[in-house]
């Protein structure tokens, strides 16, 4: 059976200090040319804080979203109230600022840091020099029925938008080229 690199990057909050040096090389990190600029809007990672308890917690940016959820979600922790969806890892999400790019608006989603050739650890857990941040990887069998869900979730959703006729003829028509 195939086999899938499962990256992970854990996240000790009792260990962050505030200091956002995650934020701002995350930042540079990924700007274009890389390294030009360092604006944390741009970031992939947003550490929230509770001024009255001085604690810190590092959120990555995770899947793209183009809807809100029908109801939000609303933390306490330690008596003190979050902001609704504050810990929310969704990137562009109407209903939020969080994880869109300043200028353009466009999704900022985590990406591991992936590069060629790739880097040893993600850029955010090699500044982070308390330990909030520690990466870790590991191989895992990849489901094909997994993806197969994924192929007719897909599927459903195009046919949903488009219908069955139109996405059958587009099928057909891919079909012949690709034979071509
Ligand atoms: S670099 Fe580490 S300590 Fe600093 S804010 Fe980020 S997670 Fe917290
Ligand atoms: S892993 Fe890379 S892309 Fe993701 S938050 Fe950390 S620095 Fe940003």
């Amino acid at each position: 059976m195939a086999k899938k690199k499962v990256k992970v990057i854990k996240i000790n909050a009792d260990e962050c200090n505030g200091c956002r040096a995650c934020e701002a090389f995350c930042a540079a990190f990924h700007a274009d040319p890389q390294y030009s600029s360092v604006n944390p809007a741009r970031a992939r990672i947003r550490v929230i804080h509770d001024p009255i308890r001085n604690v810190f917690l590092p959120v990555l940016a995770g899947p793209h979203t183009e809807v809100e959820c029908m109801a939000r979600d609303k933390y306490i922790i330690d008596g003190k109230e979050y902001n609704e969806c504050a810990f929310c890892r969704a990137t562009a999400c109407p209903s939020r600022e969080e994880f869109k790019d300043p200028d353009s608006g466009l999704p900022l989603k985590c990406d591991a840091c992936e590069t060629e050739p790739p880097l040893e650890e993600p850029i955010c857990v090699k500044v982070c020099l308390v330990d909030a941040l520690t990466y870790e990887e590991r191989e895992e069998e990849a489901e094909e029925a997994e993806k197969l869900d994924e192929l007719e979730v897909g599927l459903e959703s195009l046919v949903d938008k488009y219908g069955m006729d139109k996405v059958m003829d587009t099928l057909a028509r891919i079909t012949i080229s690709k034979k071509g």
